[in-house]
């Protein structure tokens, strides 16, 4: 006779499906849509590092904006000296924001970087291969070539181009190639409002409870850290909603709070579908929720959502909502492979993707998964890439060691030698 359990089994909850990391992709950037145009403004191009053109921007003029010289020198006609050696009256002088009369034929012209090129003269001769010769004449020790040391008008940018198409990144060179082109503002979009909160009681802040403090289970918060600081590196704004119990009705009210001001919400922490993972319940009640396990190492678990700023929001008076997983590698890894793209979308950039290198592995990775693994590696003096020997989803000091991650697809052996794809750091947190 057998015993009745002692207690009811709970039901195993339904399991989300698997995707791929580019599908969720595919997904996310069908469901976000990017801030309007309305929602652009001008800023002064001194403070446009980092943001997102709104607008293409155009040349005024045509840089430079006339022919000019290359070099500290002399201007001459190449006709005027068809041997070394020949020697010329100087017949004027044109330093840098000058401009010269038409060279009178036979003379040659002093000349400085910069300064436009007169009239009649096709060629530009350094000073080092010139020597004055008495008052007032030079001797060219060289056979000028046509268009010798000439900048040409318009060889940068032609007046009426697009030096910058809508959608870029504004990076210092970007910069100064709009202010060249004579842009002293810019349209850009603003900067996407995220609110970021962690979940887990076991939770404590450094500073809050010291070392000898913690009480057993109780670890510091180090999500709240690395994904703060990643979303300001991405220049947006970031409210920090500190720690939120694990208890459905505290976190619902997290998330009606954050839903308020912000455009994306990003959690860390509670997207399991454990008992004590309210994320799915709550985002469900504030909104809608997707659950997603992608086929990725680490990082598997990721929530997609809007959460409702009004119980009676229609789709525009909503946030996004994204959970991240809980352990420190994982969220770290999943923010710059899925957040990032989510806040640079939102704000109108199309290529957000990082391009892989190809880079020699100069380590071993015997055994295959069945998911697609992001190995924290770093760049060695002989230009192969050596791993972390630990690649624990919770080990983040191998975050830090390393410079990047090779993207290995699913099923794949490394053996070392080989070619992988590496994505650093440096591209992936900016
Ligand atoms: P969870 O996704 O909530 O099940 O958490 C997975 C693992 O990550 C657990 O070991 C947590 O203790 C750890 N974890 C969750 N949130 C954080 C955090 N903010 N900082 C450091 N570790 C965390
Ligand atoms: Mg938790």
């Amino acid at each position: 006779m057998s015993q009745p359990p002692l207690q009811p089994a709970t039901p195993t909850p339904a399991r989300p499906p698997l995707m791929s990391l580019d599908d969720a992709l595919a997904r996310l950037m069908q469901a976000v849509r990017p801030f309007d145009a309305a929602q652009a403004l001008q800023v002064s191009t001194f403070d446009a590092l980092g943001r997102v053109l709104a607008a293409e921007v155009r040349s005024a003029v045509d840089v430079p904006p006339a022919d000019n010289s290359a070099m500290d020198g002399y201007a001459m006609r190449c006709a005027d000296v068809p041997v070394a050696g020949t020697t010329l009256p100087v017949s004027q002088r044109i330093p840098a924001g000058v401009v010269g009369t038409p060279l009178v034929p036979g003379t040659a012209a002093r000349i400085f970087t910069g300064a436009q090129v007169p009239l009649g003269a096709d060629a530009v001769v350094m000073q080092e291969q010139c020597s004055a010769v008495g008052e007032g004449a030079v001797r060219i020790d060289t056979v000028p070539q046509h268009g010798q040391a000439i900048r040409r008008r318009g060889e940068d940018v032609h007046a009426g181009s697009v030096v910058l198409p809508a959608g870029t990144r504004l990076s210092p060179q970007a910069l100064g190639l709009a202010a060249s082109a004579g842009a002293a503002t810019l349209a850009v979009a603003r900067r996407p409002r995220v609110a970021l909160f962690s979940t887990g009681d076991e939770l404590v802040m450094p500073g809050e409870v010291t070392p000898d403090q913690m009480t057993p289970g109780a670890i510091y918060n180090s999500n709240r850290y690395t994904l703060r600081a990643m979303i300001q590196a991405l220049g947006c704004e970031c409210t920090d909603l500190g720690i939120v119990p694990d208890r459905l009705d505290a976190t619902r009210e997290a998330l009606r709070h954050a839903a308020q001001q912000h455009d994306l919400i990003v959690t860390s922490g509670g997207v399991s579908v454990g008992e004590e993972d309210h994320i799915k319940p709550a985002v469900e009640a504030e909104g809608r929720l997707d659950l997603w396990q992608m086929s990725m190492k680490p990082g598997k678990p990721l929530a997609f959502g809007v959460v409702r700023r009004r119980a009676d929001s229609p789709e525009q008076a909503q946030a996004y909502f994204i959970g991240l997983p809980g352990n420190p590698v994982s969220s770290f890894v999943t923010f710059f492979l899925v957040v990032r793209p989510v806040l640079l979308h939102l704000q109108g950039v199309i290529d957000w993707r990082v391009r892989p290198t190809p880079m020699r592995a100069d380590f071993d990775w015997p055994r295959a998964d069945k998911r697609r693994e992001f190995l924290r590696v770093r760049r060695n003096a002989t230009g192969g890439l050596d791993l972390f020997p630990s690649q624990g989803s919770g080990v983040l000091t191998s975050a830090v060691w390393g410079d990047g991650v090779v993207d290995n697809p699913a099923g794949q052996t490394i053996r070392a030698g080989d070619t992988v794809h590496y994505l650093p750091f440096s591209e992936l947190l900016s």
